[in-house]
């Protein structure tokens, strides 16, 4: 029967996990943000090296203290540990130096330094320690789905049971050194199974979360980070499902006037700067309410949940004046700005995309033709402009707002005696 020694599997072991180092360094020199692809690999390292350093201590070729491959092997902990609370954006905290720290801790008594027992028992309540820091570190976190974080979790508990239980089999059992170590294949393939078992579901949260990093990039404008207009569409309707029937959905459209003067005038970088700031300054008011989008070159959309068409439009407005009054500052000087709006709404429950789209373009082509700058409304089938803040009590705001007002008189008395018509 073919017999496999301790010191050979060690080897064996370190072997794979200094593949598995590379593997996950050549990850992250492929994205270097990706941080805890390098904690990770450092942490497999620091095992893979710990582990044949320990393996070699007293072969006649090499030669140096167990203390420090024990140490170097414990110190795979911190990393892994790093490695999960960078991938969940947490601060890395002290506590990850607990299982190296407790090592050097029980170092310092020469009684359990010089017998191998002791020794090896310290090194497996210390990997009982980080295997359960592991464990608690993926219950508290919030990344991938909470179905993959409990299988690690359940397979890292397991791996620090594992350790618990070699540790009390070596205090009890008291062997000399490391060919002695009793039940070792059948602990051996406990840990190994683990960590299969780990990197497997690893990869799926790895796999999972790109994909949804895929979603949404394809659903975010790359020059303003927001939504574009597939991803207007999918959360629109989310939106519409979530408004209460009392609320009335209104599809706000807003196009930058004049915008090419600007391209020409000061440059295409520059007006880049103007949409970011457009979109900046839009968002900032409209977010409150719903959803914001780049739908356009320099065509932006909003939809908002809102009581009535009165109040969008009083949101419209505020969105028109700090366009019109903020001036924005770009590598080619300062750049004036103002913008047309469309305003429709409709019920959330006869939501229709195409049908609020169609009347706030006739809307937004009112306010255009009406001299720019302006807000223009869709209200049951009729368009018209409200007047601007700045011009409210003027003259002609007053007669505007009288012509108005006969209108609306007529169209009501219209509807009350229809049989007049
Ligand atoms: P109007 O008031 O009628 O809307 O006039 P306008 O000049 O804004 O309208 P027009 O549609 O003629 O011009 C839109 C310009 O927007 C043309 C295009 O070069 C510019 N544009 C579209 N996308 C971008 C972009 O991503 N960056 C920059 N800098 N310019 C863009
Ligand atoms: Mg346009
Ligand atoms: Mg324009």
């Amino acid at each position: 029967m073919v017999s496999l020694d301790i010191k050979t599997a060690f080897l064996i072991w370190g072997a794979q996990t200094a593949t598995l180092s590379i593997l996950l360094f050549s990850v992250w020199a492929h994205d270097r943000k990706q941080m805890h692809f390098f904690a990770m690999a450092f942490g497999f390292a620091c095992h893979g090296v710990g582990m044949v350093m320990i393996a070699l201590s007293h072969s006649p070729l090499m030669s140096w203290p167990l203390y420090i491959s024990n140490l170097i092997a414990l110190g795979s902990f911190c990393f892994w540990i790093a490695a999960f609370r960078l991938l969940d954006r947490r601060k890395i905290g002290v506590h990850l130096l607990l299982p190296p720290v407790v090592w050097i801790g029980a170092m310092l008594f020469p009684g359990i330094a010089e017998s191998f027992a002791f020794r090896a028992s310290v090194h497996e309540v210390a990997s009982f320690l980080g295997f359960a820091l592991l464990a608690y570190t993926i219950v508290t976190s919030q990344f991938g789905t909470r179905k993959y974080r409990h299988i690690l979790a359940g397979l890292w508990f397991t791996q620090s049971l594992n350790c618990l239980l070699v540790a009390a089999i070596l205090l009890q059992r008291q062997p000399k050194d490391m060919t002695f170590i009793p039940y070792s294949a059948f602990f051996g393939v406990i840990g190994v199974f683990c960590l299969m078992s780990v990197l497997i579901v690893m990869f799926k949260i790895v796999m999972d979360q790109n994909h949804s990093l895929l979603e949404t990039l394809s659903r975010t404008d790359p020059l303003t980070g927001t939504l574009n207009r597939r991803g207007l569409q999918d959360a629109m309707v989310k939106l519409s499902q979530k408004a209460r029937k009392d609320e009335l959905l209104a599809l706000l459209v807003f196009d930058l006037d004049y915008f090419k003067n600007i391209n020409d005038n000061f440059g295409h970088q520059a007006g880049d700067t103007v949409l970011q700031s457009f979109a900046g300054m839009c968002s900032s008011i409209v977010m409150t309410h719903g959803l914001f989008a780049r739908t356009g070159g320099e065509e932006f959309s909003a939809v908002l949940r809102v009581t009535d068409l009165r109040q969008a439009a009083a949101i419209a407005e505020q969105v028109r004046h700090m366009i019109a009054t903020t001036p924005i500052v770009t590598d080619r000087g300062v750049v004036r700005l103002t913008t047309s709006i469309g305003i429709s709404g409709l019920a959330p429950a006869a939501f229709d995309y195409d049908r609020l789209m169609r009347d706030a373009d006739n809307a937004l082509y009112k306010a255009k033709t009406e001299g720019r700058n302006k807000i223009g409304i869709c209200r049951n089938g009729q368009i018209f402009c409200i007047t601007r803040t700045e011009e409210r009590g003027t003259p002609d705001a007053i007669d505007t707002e009288a012509d108005r007002q006969v209108a609306a008189l007529r169209r009501l008395s219209h509807r009350a005696s229809p049989a007049t018509e």
